[in-house]
């Protein structure tokens, strides 16, 4: 992903080679380019408005220094504002203070939040952890037993809704998520989890009733972290579904799935600056250990390299 992106780029700014003074129109033409290949990767174009605006502005501006050549200047600029856009500082996962630090998961069906789950599990395994998972989400016939082949395979237990159950069997309530997520975290507490993981329902697109179900666990469990899972491949899409997300539940940060795929990429580079939530992790594959803490200024090194 970003391969045809940092290529123009990259391009761009050997045009700048050389140079020892940046004239007026050098800048504008440099932004000009910037602003169409961040474009033609499917940036949103409020993004690229601002992020071109506020490059032009530094470039014009007074900030020499010595050590660098114009056109390093103008790399050095691009570099400082592709981490801003992508969320600042890396932003790790803020854990509970007392009882168990509870991370719940939304995004749109398949966007690979069951996946995430268990790539989360293992890392935080590795870490020390003792996570345990809860699968909310009761609409897809398949997304428990699913879950339930994640924790396996990441060595966590899974807690879910006995097949048969009804919803007055407290411990284990069947067909309502809100109860399921709500006992899954008490069962958490009582065994000595110190994390828990709310897998919940997606839907192939936003809707008012999947989005309603989302707060309401939300509400439920007070979680300490909401992540929105986001579909790196989805293009243009990715930012009106992060938008409807963040209105819908508030989200705390941003996993970008899916960024071993060859899309253009830009819209997942939108979704954080659209929301002002931190990027927090990238999924890069279907395996478990396919997944890292995302640093914003690794993101913009290897785009601009
Ligand atoms: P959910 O519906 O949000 O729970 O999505 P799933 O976790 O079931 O993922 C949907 C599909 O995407 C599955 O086939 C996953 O194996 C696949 N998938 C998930 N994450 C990644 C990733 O980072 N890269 C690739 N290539 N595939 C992924």
């Amino acid at each position: 992903m970003f391969n045809s992106l940092s290529d123009r780029l990259t391009a761009t700014f050997k045009n700048l080679r050389g140079k020892g003074r940046l004239t007026e129109a050098d800048v504008d033409a440099t932004v000009r380019e910037i602003r169409r290949a961040l474009l033609d990767a499917d940036v949103a174009v409020p993004v690229v408005r601002e992020f071109t605006g506020r490059v032009r502005e530094r470039a014009l501006g007074a900030e020499v220094s010595a050590a660098l050549n114009p056109g390093q200047q103008i790399v050095k600029i691009v570099n400082e504002e592709l981490v801003e856009i992508l969320g600042g500082e890396t932003r790790r996962i803020r854990l509970a203070k007392t009882g168990p630090t509870i991370i719940m998961l939304a995004g749109l069906q398949g966007a690979g939040k069951t996946t995430l789950a268990g790539k989360l599990s293992r890392y935080l395994k590795a870490q020390g952890h003792s996570p345990m998972l809860v699968a909310c989400d009761l609409q897809r016939p398949n997304a428990v037993t699913q879950l339930q082949v994640v924790g396996q395979r990441a060595g966590v237990p899974v807690f879910a809704p006995h097949p048969g159950a009804t919803s007055t069997e407290l411990d284990h309530p069947a067909g309502d998520p809100v109860a399921v997520a709500r006992a899954g975290v008490e069962e958490a507490r009582r065994t000595l989890h110190d994390v828990v993981i709310v897998d919940t329902a997606g839907r192939t697109g936003v809707d008012a009733e999947m989005m309603e179900q989302a707060r309401q666990i939300r509400r439920a469990i007070v979680p300490n972290e909401v992540l929105f899972v986001v579909d790196a491949m989805i293009g243009q899409d990715a930012v009106n579904t992060a938008m409807a997300f963040d209105e819908g539940v508030n989200f705390t940060g941003i996993v970008l799935s899916k960024l071993d795929g060859d899309a253009r990429g830009g819209a997942a580079l939108s979704v954080s600056s659209v929301t002002g939530k931190p990027v927090m992790f990238a999924s890069t594959g279907e395996g478990l250990d396919d997944f890292e803490l995302f640093h914003p200024d690794r993101m913009a090194s290897r785009i601009l390299d």
